[in-house]
């Protein structure tokens, strides 16, 4: 028989829509400011031979896009008034949890807003305030508001 994870995390394939979890992973670069830890234009116009971050933070970076399976929809009356402000007035969606093509449940805190995002549809979300849901250390839900990106 199936655990109450595992039939969540089918319904979440064989229900859900396909998305991609993108994220960029590398090495940090030197133009991060120590305090703010922001990447910083004018070290890259004062060290114009280092590599350029582009504006990420990372040099030598890898891109990883992962094919997700989540429940995403527009957010309702309701739940566009209770979005901070700053979310009120730009295209959003509400994201339900997603697994990968083996069911592996896919976590989407700690994604970087500048690095990293969703593709849905042909749009590109950043990923914000997650909430997650455990049952002791095991997270088996999670919601999240994706915002749309510019580009
Ligand atoms: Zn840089």
């Amino acid at each position: 028989m199936l655990s109450h994870y595992q039939r969540i995390r089918n319904q979440m394939k064989y229900r859900g829509q396909s998305a991609t979890k993108s994220t960029l992973a590398g090495t940090a670069c030197p133009c991060i400011d120590s305090e703010t830890l922001i990447p910083s234009r004018e070290w890259h116009r004062d060290n114009p031979t280092a590599a350029d971050c582009g504006g990420t933070g990372l040099i030598n970076s890898t891109r990883t896009n992962l094919s997700i399976y989540a429940f995403i929809q527009p957010p309702d009356g309701d739940e566009l008034e209770k979005l901070p402000p700053g979310l009120r007035n730009v295209a959003v969606m509400k994201y339900f949890g997603s697994v990968d093509a083996s069911l592996n449940f896919v976590s989407v805190i700690g994604m970087d807003e500048k690095r990293d995002y969703i593709v849905f549809g042909s749009n590109k979300y950043i990923v914000r305030n997650v909430y997650q849901q455990k049952m002791g250390d095991t997270v088996w839900y999670e919601e999240a508001i994706l915002e749309r990106r510019a580009n």
